[in-house]
C-alpha cells in the first residue's frame, strides 16, 4: 500500500533532519534513510568545527545566519550548548607570506584575527616545533560543535513534531504521477506532493532516479586519524592548529586525543569513504615534522566525502524541471554549520518562493543557491 505523505525527505544526514524538523510543523513528513543509523555518512565524520571565516560570500552569508540558533537552540532541542570556544591557531612557514597576509586580511567586525608570535603559538600548543614557524596567527572565533547533539535534536524534535523516519530504506525508484512524487525503499511506498532530496553524496543518483539532469556535484574524500598524546599533555584548552596553506590541521578530541586531517580533496564515486593508505603516512609525517609527537599508533583512522558544486556554494530549492522536486545538496565542508539556516531557507522558498529575511539580511539569495543557476552542469 502506497503511504500518503505532505514531504518526502530522501536522507537522515544533519541537512535532511534538519529539514524534516522544519517541515514537520504543520505538515506529515517521512524521512527515508538507506543507512541502519542516521549520520553513518559524512555527518558523523566531520571535523566538527564551527569556522565562520570558511567558504565563499555565500557560504559565510549562511554560516552568519545559523549562529543565533547554535547559540539559543529552542527550548528543549539540546541538553547542553551546542558550540564551545576553542580558538584557532594558523601557522605559515618562510614561503608562505601570501597565505600568511590573506588570511589576516580576512579578518573583520565579529570575526578577529590578529598575529601572534611563533613563541606565543607554542605557548598554547607546547607540541609544536619552533623550526619552521615563521609567521603565526590567532582567530578566536572558531569553536568546537556538538555534532551528535545538534543532529539529535533535530531527529528527535522532528518525532515530536509527528515525523516518521525509516531507516534501512535505500530510496530506488522516483516517479511523478498523478500531481505527487511516487516513492519506494524496498518494502516502503509512499507518496507526496513534495520530495526533498538531501542524500548528501548521492543526490545527483537521486536526480537520476526522479528523471533530472545532475547538477555536476563532486563528493571529494578528506581523510582523518585520531592519535593518543603522551600522558601528561592536557589539550582540553589548545586551540585548533592548521598550516595556513589550509593543507593540514588538528585539533582536541576527546581525553588526551588528537584528531588530525591532510585536509585532502581527492574526487570520488558516492560511497562508504574509506582513508588511504598514502594520504595516512603523509599525514603522520606532517605531524611528526611539525609537532614533536612520534605516532606509534593510531587510535582510529576514517575518510568522509565532502561534496560540493562547480561554484562551491550549497544547492537548494525548487528544481524548475520538475514540480515538488527540492534539492538540498552541495554542503561541502560545511553541512554542519549550514544545517540550520539552509533548512529553514528551504522552508522559505517552499512556502513563498523567497529565503527568510535574516538569511537575506545575511547576504545570501534564492538565485546564488538555485539548482540550476548558471555554471553547474547544464541540464540536458
Ligand atoms: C573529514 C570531514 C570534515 C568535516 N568538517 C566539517 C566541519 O568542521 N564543519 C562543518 O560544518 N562541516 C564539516 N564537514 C562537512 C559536513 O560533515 C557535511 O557537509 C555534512 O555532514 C553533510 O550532511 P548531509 O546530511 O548533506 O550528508 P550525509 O551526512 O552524507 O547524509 C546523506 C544521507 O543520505 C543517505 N542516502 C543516500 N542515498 C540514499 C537513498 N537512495 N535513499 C535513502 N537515503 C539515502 C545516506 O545514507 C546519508 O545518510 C566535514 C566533512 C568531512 C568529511
Amino acid at each position: 500500500m502506497t503511504r500518503p505523505f505532505d514531504a518526502i525527505v530522501t536522507g537522515a544526514g544533519i541537512s535532511g533532519a534538519a529539514a524534516a524538523y522544519e517541515l514537520a510543523s504543520g505538515r506529515r513528513v517521512l524521512m527515508l534513510e538507506a543507512e541502519s543509523r542516521p549520520g553513518y555518512h559524512s555527518t558523523g565524520r566531520s571535523a566538527a568545527l564551527y569556522t565562520p571565516n570558511y567558504g565563499n560570500d555565500v557560504v559565510r552569508a549562511l554560516i552568519l545566519a545559523g549562529r543565533p540558533f547554535l547559540d539559543r537552540p529552542p527550548a528543549g532541542f539540546a541538553e547542553h550548548p551546542m558550540v564551545k570556544p576553542r580558538g584557532a591557531i594558523a601557522i605559515a612557514g618562510p614561503s608562505e607570506s601570501e597565505t600568511f597576509e590573506e588570511r589576516l586580511a580576512l579578518s573583520g567586525p565579529g570575526h578577529e584575527i590578529h598575529e601572534i608570535t611563533p613563541e606565543e603559538a607554542i605557548r598554547q600548543v607546547p607540541i609544536l616545533r619552533r623550526e619552521g614557524i615563521a609567521r603565526a596567527l590567532f582567530e578566536i572565533d572558531i569553536e568546537d560543535m556538538d555534532v551528535a547533539a545538534i543532529h539529535q535534536g533535530f531527529l528527535t524534535g522532528f518525532r515530536r513534531r509527528g515525523g516518521e523516519l525509516v531507516c534501512d530504506a535505500r530510496v530506488d525508484r522516483i516517479e511523478r504521477r498523478q500531481g505527487r512524487w511516487q516513492i519506494r525503499a524496498g518494502e516502503v511506498a509512499a507518496a507526496a506532493p513534495i520530495l526533498i532530496n538531501a542524500a548528501g553524496a548521492w543526490a545527483d543518483e537521486i536526480a537520476a532516479l526522479a528523471g533530472l539532469p545532475p547538477v555536476g556535484l563532486v563528493p571529494k574524500r578528506r581523510t582523518a586519524i585520531l592519535v593518543d598524546l603522551p600522558p601528561g599533555s592536557d589539550p582540553a584548552r589548545w586551540p585548533a592548529l592548521d598550516d595556513c596553506s589550509n593543507e593540514h590541521y588538528f585539533r582536541p578530541d576527546s581525553g588526551t586525543r588528537l584528531m588530525v586531517s591532510p585536509g585532502d580533496e581527492t574526487p570520488s564515486p558516492p560511497c562508504d569513504a574509506q582513508p588511504d593508505e598514502m594520504d595516512v603516512a603523509h599525514l603522520v609525517d606532517w605531524l611528526e615534522r611539525t609537532t614533536t609527537l612520534q605516532v606509534r599508533r593510531l587510535a582510529h583512522q576514517w575518510a568522509g566525502l565532502r561534496s560540493f558544486v562547480a561554484d562551491y556554494s550549497p544547492v537548494v530549492g525548487a528544481d524548475p524541471l520538475a514540480e515538488g522536486f527540492y534539492w538540498l545538496a552541495g554542503q561541502g565542508g560545511y553541512g554542519i554549520m549550514l544545517a540550520e539556516p539552509l533548512a529553514r531557507g528551504l522552508k522559505g522558498l517552499i512556502e513563498s518562493g523567497e529565503l527568510p529575511a535574516d538569511l537575506l539580511r545575511h547576504g545570501a539569495t534564492a538565485a546564488a543557491l538555485a539548482p540550476r543557476r548558471a555554471g553547474l552542469a547544464p541540464a540536458t
